[in-house]
């Protein structure tokens, strides 16, 4: 008989109720489990030995059939903006990244849920790279770690938001991006508070749904558009031809909001394709009775695609029609572009 290697079990894969469960089963209490769960995520825990106040027949029990696995951060990239890139090394050698972008106020983290994307979004590198595998929850969570350590480091201002707009689509890796929610929002995980935490999606709409239904919209919600009708949209995503923007939009208006929270729809402008003042008419006229706020970014170049941002007017132009209509338009600024750190760029590469 052939005997196999057993399967250890990442602990940090796993929601508190999860990890209370493997607990029981080794036949420890319930209390031992949720012990176990806070340990996982205090600053600097690495090993079952620092885990001092869990007995030590436990301590090798679970060192015996357990693992704290994290991802390991290869290199941190500077911007000259102070946008940091983190590239991470998966342990089947995958590469992600995450971006850490300071703000004034605020410390966001921009997180990977898949190694590429298989969305094929025409305009992104992410989405020209295409798909290698989903994350796993630990693999999401360990960005998170990572940066938080890296800033404790420094004693800068620690992490405030969390944006899923890194690498991949979350919402084609659902169940793991709630497993790893669950753990960032979890009192005794990373405590995190729902509402500091966006998923941004290209618009799986059952998925949204899902979502809503799954965290009951205390996450925030971010909707790529792009585009102001179908037309346009089938060119550049193709996802759109499955779920098109009506869809779309019923299931952003089904998604159960909070009051007075706002769904973010963002909004790439490229020249001479979807930012002619026409546009911005049927983007408003598109939008109306949603509770929205647009978010305009100008195109970032990636390499072997033939598109261009607009002119600083034309992007000027385009969101005073939005604001005429009454919209919150905000612009956002293009950071990291100069490590490929900028929203669409991101690659999992090294530097050169
Ligand atoms: N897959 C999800 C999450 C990734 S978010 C989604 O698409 O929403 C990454 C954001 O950057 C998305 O809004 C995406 O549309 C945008 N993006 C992709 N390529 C870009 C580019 N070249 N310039 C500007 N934004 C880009
Ligand atoms: Fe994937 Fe989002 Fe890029 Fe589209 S924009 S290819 S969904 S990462």
């Amino acid at each position: 008989m052939i005997s196999r290697p057993m399967q250890r079990h990442n602990l940090r894969d796993m929601r508190q109720e999860e990890v209370v469960a493997f607990c029981q089963r080794l036949g420890h209490p319930a209390y031992r489990g949720r012990q176990l769960f806070a340990w996982l995520y205090r600053p600097g825990v690495r090993s079952f030995a620092q885990m001092t106040d869990l007995p030590k027949k436990f301590r090798a029990q679970l060192a015996a059939t357990a693992s704290l696995d994290l991802p390991e951060v290869a290199e941190v990239q500077r911007s000259e903006d102070g946008t940091r890139k983190l590239l991470f090394r998966l342990a089947d050698g995958v590469r992600i990244e995450s971006v850490l972008i300071p703000e004034e106020e605020r410390q966001t983290l921009c997180v990977s849920t898949q190694a590429g994307c298989a969305m094929g979004c025409v305009f992104c590198m992410t989405g020209r790279l295409g798909f290698r595998r989903n994350l796993r929850p630990a693999e999401i969570v360990g960005q998170v770690i990572a940066a938080r350590n890296l800033l404790a480091a420094e004693t800068a201002p620690p992490l405030t938001n969390l944006v899923f707009m890194g690498m991949g689509e979350p919402l084609a890796n659902l169940a793991n991006c709630l497993a790893a929610i669950d753990i960032l929002t979890d009192q005794r995980g990373l405590d995190f508070s729902p509402r500091r935490l966006t998923v941004s999606t290209s618009g799986l709409a059952p998925k949204i749904h899902e979502l809503g239904r799954r965290c009951q919209g205390k996450i925030n919600l971010a909707i790529s558009l792009h585009a102001p009708n179908d037309a346009i949209r089938d060119q550049l995503m193709p996802v759109n031809h499955t779920y098109p923007i009506a869809a779309l939009l019923a299931a952003c208006r089904a998604y159960p909001l909070p009051r007075r929270k706002r769904i973010m729809i963002e909004y790439i402008l490229i020249k001479g394709i979807n930012d002619a003042d026409t546009h911005a008419q049927a983007l408003g006229r598109l939008l109306r009775g949603l509770r929205v706020k647009i978010n305009l970014l100008p195109y970032n170049p990636v390499e072997g695609v033939a598109f261009h941002p607009p002119s600083a007017e034309r992007v000027a132009r385009f969101q005073e029609i939005l604001w005429q209509q009454g919209y919150t338009v905000l612009l956002r600024q293009s950071r990291g572009q100069d490590i490929d750190a900028a929203c669409g760029q991101l690659a999992g590469r090294a530097s050169a």
